[in-house]
């Protein structure tokens, strides 16, 4: 990237924004503009820091626009990398904000009691992730960090499945597709042409599918089929929360290789279990990651131990693995 946030047109009358993220491991988030009316309106919003804040201002002006001129924020979720700047969209220029009802559940949880949410991850990490308790001191304290980015204004607008945004111009329509975060959707024009996919179906990563004590078990069984119901999807091409457009034929072999992904890591952890009961942490550790546990952060050591247990769920739920609970959750093959 060149500069903070980069605009370049991917439809008559959308524009894509790539802006930096300079923290959470990740490169850069797409958001993009959408004209509607005298106005736009935002999918996503970007990570927010004063680097995006201004350049997103000088985007915007780079196609005519300001920054008043934006009246909503769709989200496809709640994550940090996409919600960021729409807090401040809405404060000082009064767009609203709209948000999937399970993604504002979640938010109201982070929002609400610090010592509450706190002490939620932190019995969860005992209990179901099994960390013993002086490996826990680090992963708490990640959390704490992270639910600090996490505190944004809730959403002015809650809808559900097949909810049609309130714009003049372009129909548009929400397809939930739970599994990366409860709430996440899709916005899928009417007239087949695009589709804006969030961090349903990333280009070049695998989206990362987490238990966690915010969400319902099995996150993994909801992605698996929320994948299926968004690879058949009328569309020319579909627009990701991370990395370049996809077209349209394009579609339904990454969702078939990122269906390969989580089979392949479903193999692997019911192999780990071949040698006798174990917590989530313990294969969590003996996983063999691209990275070593020892050299990863600790939120990235967090977000292993969820993307395991996620497996375990799901495994749980085909009836491959079981779990026996004292106190501490152990996983064996069923
Ligand atoms: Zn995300
Ligand atoms: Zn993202």
């Amino acid at each position: 990237m060149r500069g903070p946030v980069e605009i370049e047109p991917v439809a008559s009358g959308v524009w894509r924004l790539e802006m930096e993220v300079a923290e959470a491991g990740l490169r850069s988030v797409c958001a993009y503009a959408v004209a509607d009316g005298d106005g736009l309106v935002l999918i996503d919003a970007g990570w927010r820091s004063p680097q995006t804040d201004a350049g997103l201002e000088r985007a915007l002006e780079s196609i005519g626009h300001s920054l008043a001129d934006v009246s909503g924020v769709l989200l496809t979720h709640a994550h940090p990398d996409h919600y960021g700047l729409a807090g401040k969209l809405r404060e000082r220029h009064g767009a609203w904000i709209a948000l999937h009802s399970r993604d504002a559940d979640l938010l109201a949880f982070g929002n609400g009691s610090f010592d509450r949410y706190v002490e939620t991850w932190r019995d969860w990490l005992g209990e179901v992730g099994g960390v013993p308790a002086e490996d826990r001191v680090g992963l708490v304290e990640a959390t704490v960090a992270l639910r600090k980015v996490f505190t944004v204004p809730p959403p002015d607008i809650v809808f559900g499945d097949g909810w049609v945004a309130p714009l003049e111009e372009l129909e548009l329509r929400a397809v939930h597709t739970p599994g990366h975060s409860p709430g996440h959707v899709c916005f899928i024009a009417a007239d087949g042409g695009l589709g804006f996919v969030g961090d349903h179906v990333l280009p070049d990563l695998t989206p990362n599918i987490s238990a966690g004590p915010t969400v319902s078990d099995n996150p993994l069984g909801a992605y698996l089929a929320s994948l299926a119901r968004i690879r058949d999807l009328e569309g020319e091409v579909f627009l990701p929360g991370h990395g370049r457009p996809i077209e349209a034929a394009a579609l339904a072999p990454r969702v078939g290789a990122i269906e390969a992904h989580h089979e392949q890591r479903l193999e692997a952890v019911t192999a780990m279990l071949a040698g006798g009961p174990a917590t989530a942490w313990e294969l969590t550790n003996r996983y063999p990651w691209a990275r070593p546990m020892a050299e990863m952060g600790d939120l990235t050591r967090r977000s292993a131990l969820c993307e395991i247990t996620a497996h375990l769920q799901a495994l749980e739920e085909r009836g491959a693995v079981a779990r026996e609970t004292d106190g501490v959750v152990r996983w064996t093959v069923a």
